[in-house]
């Protein structure tokens, strides 16, 4: 492919995109392709000639739409959002022509110093601290991660490496394997699977602890099991408390698990993948209110900031903490402002890493604060009129306080009932939800999701979901 060709199917593939995009609501939100449908529709091996682009683009609509889920209908009311927007997907599109590896500084400083400005105009929307900014006496810093799993479990690594440090000179009659074996983790009963994940590959244990009404982690319980397990000898060392829960949206008490953390010294990260961009709305800042606690926090643009997947915001007090945690200097990598800037590989799994920042600046700069903070109102507000209507239908309750954009509700009666009623809503295809359980109750989940959803696409989801509940009280009492 020359220039020239690539000036032409690159306009192509755009108009495709953006007809796409305008057209997405009339797909069915949901495949409905049986697993292993794919292989049978391409060719066992690579073409050993070259295909036309005609061909590659052909095989759009017949092989890959077929299969794919409209995260981005508005429809689609699953999990929680993930960002989309045109000023994303230009930032995509010139991060891959640019094609470095961040690695490093050297590796292209350009990709090294917007991530670190961007994330400190993302901290300062956030009213963070300014111990997190790079731009400040401080010495934090912000970085982007792929998710917000991967910020968890460096943000883990990096406080097991300080613990056993500290461990070793408090009782040097220790080894490592020693201290190891010993190191305790603690989040809700609430948090990502992703808190346990980093557990497992950090090889520590991890102590879920129970949360209260509000399913939110009180200073209170922690402190207990703190002490519990000092009393059985173990080491207490790291803290992940969540900002908006998967399961219900809940909010842990960081201002409680804070002064714990700073008594028994823990390390405290904060998780807020979904929930973070809301704190870019004054009225919703509140809601992070004790993160001067924090030693890491995280939260992913790539879900409510119109961001394209990946990209993780994570912020450290201390960029040291992560830096001598993971620092290994071979050669090749070394170059000439070594020690002087940022070197990005010290703070993250990977060696290599994308221009990600680019995608981020585009979305911050051509919404601006407000467009982004009008895009949150916007959606909080559709997930009032959804909670406002199952409020109003007695058959069924809504079974978490609304805070942002996720509505939890269920049908007044046993989970069968409600299991039934959201295999009949997601077979249907026309919208898709997904469940989730707390202390035992099934109960279904709806999230605004796509930046396009309107309020009549709250009206059709609940027409459907009621329609459909009346069939299934009917046939459970006939
Ligand atoms: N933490 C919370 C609270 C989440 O809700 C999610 C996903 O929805 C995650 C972590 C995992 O996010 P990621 O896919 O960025 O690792």
């Amino acid at each position: 492919m020359d220039h020239a060709e690539f000036r032409r199917m690159g306009k192509e593939m755009v108009d495709y995109i953006a007809d796409y995009m305008e057209g997405i609501e009339t797909r069915p939100v949901f495949p409905s392709v049986k697993p292993g449908y794919l292989r049978e529709m391409i060719p066992d091996s690579a073409p050993q000639d070259p295909e036309s682009w005609e061909n590659v683009q052909a095989d759009i609509e017949r092989v890959i739409m077929p299969g794919v889920t409209f995260w981005h209908s508005p429809h689609f009311h699953a999990c929680f959002p993930t960002g989309n927007s045109y000023p994303a997907l230009l930032g995509d599109m010139l991060s891959g022509a640019i094609g470095c590896v961040g690695f490093s500084w050297a590796a292209s400083p350009a990709c090294t110093e917007l991530e670190t400005v961007v994330l400190d105009w993302l901290g300062k929307m956030l009213q963070l601290p300014e111990c997190f900014l790079s731009g400040t006496s401080g010495e934090g810093g912000g970085v982007i991660q792929g998710t917000a799993s991967e910020a968890t479990l460096v943000a883990l690594l990096a406080a097991r490496s300080k613990a056993v440090q500290k461990f070793k000179s408090d009782r040097p009659e220790m080894s490592d394997h020693d201290i190891m074996g010993k190191l305790v983790i603690y989040t809700s009963d609430q948090a990502h699977s992703s808190v346990e994940r980093a557990a497992m590959l950090g090889a520590v244990r991890c102590r879920k602890l129970q949360t209260d009404e509000d399913l939110a982690l009180r200073g209170a319980v922690l402190q207990a099991a703190v002490q519990e397990d000092r009393a059985q000898g173990l080491l207490p060392f790291f803290v992940v408390a969540t900002l908006g829960t998967t399961p219900s949206c809940a909010f842990d008490s960081l201002q409680e698990l804070g002064p714990v953390c700073r008594e028994e010294v823990m390390w405290l990260h904060v998780d807020a993948a979904y929930a973070g961009s809301a704190f870019i709305c004054p009225e919703y800042r509140p809601l992070l209110d004790g993160v001067e606690f924090a030693d890491s926090f995280n939260f992913n643009p790539h879900k409510w900031m119109r961001v394209n997947f990946d990209c993780s915001a994570m912020w450290i007090r201390n960029r040291a903490d992560i830096v001598d945690a993971f620092n290994l200097d071979p050669l090749y990598l070394k170059h000439d402002n070594q020690g002087l800037v940022t070197d990005y590989r010290h703070w993250q799994i990977p060696l290599g890493r994308r221009f990600r920042s680019l995608k981020l600046w585009f979305v911050l700069r051509m919404f601006g604060v407000k467009g982004l903070q009008e895009h949150i109102r916007k959606q909080v507000g559709l997930a009032k009129e959804f909670e406002t209507l199952v409020r109003s239908d007695e058959r069924f309750e809504v079974t978490a306080k609304v805070v942002l954009g996720l509505v939890c509700f269920r049908l007044k009666g046993s989970n069968d009932v409600n299991e039934l009623l959201l295999k009949k809503i997601n077979d249907g295809k026309k919208i898709y939800l997904v469940p989730s359980q707390m202390r035992g109750a099934y109960f279904l989940r709806f999230a605004v999701c796509a930046a396009t959803t309107a309020s009549q696409d709250v009206s059709y989801a609940w027409e459907i979901i009621s329609q459909l509940a009346g069939d299934v009280l009917q046939g459970e009492n006939s």
